[in-house]
């Protein structure tokens, strides 16, 4: 039995990532669409089969509740639509998936928790990097604490935009700028390869005067994290640069280091690790997946066995709690203490 998906948005993300994955998938399929632009829906149906009815738009999207073949409703939609999108979904009676940002406030993602536990649906976040086989890799050899205790992990997720029209630079529909987009990464994959919490941050915050880029949104943000057990991540997110996706984990005995390590696919993991005098470089590699499909296969087995998802709606509040602490350290120019921590995936 696979699980029937309905894709709401026919972005860049959907059009040349989802869809494609969809039709990869184990345990799902492609069910129905939802968009504003009748012409490229009807284009996207014809190339992969979607049924004319299962064809709806944002005002008929509601509709979505009589309809049999869709079991999943994945959100693929500008941030600041997420909230909305979400909570008539649940309505719906359909189970959600939401890509990430989850929302643009911790109070939204407070709301789609609730109204999905009402609707009695499921609800994950779209964190494709906690089903890539590196970064899994990575966390279990740390965990394990094959190199010794992890000390301190440097992270940086960088690129550069052009468009100050887009809606990414728009804080109604982004919510903020690098941070929520693209430094989310360092701040989730961090938190998902150590196993814990952060307890405290500190950042700084910049944007050029003037640059009609961040008029509206960041275009700057480095920040520190400290873990409970003496742990510190620097991390740094940036619009404003050549492209730079990557980490380090400084251990006791070694270091992991993963280049490309939020792209769609060629993460590079190697490992140096103290031998007596010497050092042992390993480059530690294994098979790539897609990282769409193994998540929307996931929350396809979720719905199946009935269990909750590993990156669940407390994921992505938990997420907007820190990038809140994150600003207002900017803002204020001191440390801030975390002490509104979610209790995340109790299963994990
Ligand atoms: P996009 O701009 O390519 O697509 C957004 C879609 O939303 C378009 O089809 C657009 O027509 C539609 N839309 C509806 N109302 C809109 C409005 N008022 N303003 C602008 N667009 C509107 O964006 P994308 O890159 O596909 O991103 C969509 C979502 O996916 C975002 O939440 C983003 O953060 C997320 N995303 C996740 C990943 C990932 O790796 N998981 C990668 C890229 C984007």
């Amino acid at each position: 039995q696979r699980i029937g998906y309905a894709i709401v948005g026919l972005g860049h993300l959907s059009l040349e990532e989802i869809i494609p994955a969809l039709h990869t998938c184990k345990k799902s399929k492609l069910a129905a669409l939802v968009s504003g632009t009748p012409d490229k829906m009807q284009k996207v149906a014809a190339q992969y089969g979607v049924k004319p009815e299962n064809c709806y738009s944002y005002e008929t999207y509601d509709q979505i509740k009589n309809n049999k073949d869709v079991d999943v409703i994945y959100i693929v939609l500008p941030n600041g639509m997420h909230k909305e999108y979400t909570i008539r979904g649940a309505k719906a009676g359909k189970h959600i998936l939401c890509e990430k940002p989850m929302a643009n406030t911790s109070e939204e993602c407070r709301e789609m928790i609730d109204a999905c536990n009402k609707a009695n649906v499921k609800l994950m976040i779209a964190y494709r990097i906690q089903y890539q086989p590196h970064n899994r890799k990575l966390r279990e050899l740390l965990q394990k604490k094959e190199f010794g205790p992890a000390k301190y992990i440097e992270a940086a997720n960088c690129q550069s935009s052009a468009n100050p029209d887009h809606w990414r630079h728009k804080k109604k529909l982004a919510g903020g700028g690098a941070l929520p987009d693209i430094g989310l990464y360092c701040l989730n994959t961090t938190r998902f390869i150590l196993g814990e919490e952060p307890t405290e941050v500190f950042a700084y915050q910049y944007s050029t005067p003037g640059n009609p880029l961040f008029a509206e949104v960041e275009e700057f943000i480095s920040w520190q994290m400290r873990f409970p057990n003496g742990v510190i991540a620097n991390c740094a997110t940036h619009y404003n640069v050549h492209e730079s996706r990557r980490y380090r984990v400084l251990c006791e005995r070694g270091w992991l280091n993963m280049d490309k390590a939020y792209a769609y696919k060629g993460q590079d993991l190697t490992s140096a690790r103290a031998n007596g005098k010497l050092e042992l470089h390993e480059n530690i590699g294994m098979a790539e997946n897609n990282q769409f499909a193994a998540e929307i296969d996931h929350f396809s087995e979720c719905i199946l066995k009935n269990t909750k998802p590993f990156t669940p709606g407390e994921e992505g509040l938990q997420d907007h709690l820190l990038m809140e602490a994150i600003y207002q350290s900017a803002k204020e120019g001191k440390p801030v203490k975390i002490n509104t921590a979610v209790k995340v995936a109790e299963h994990r």
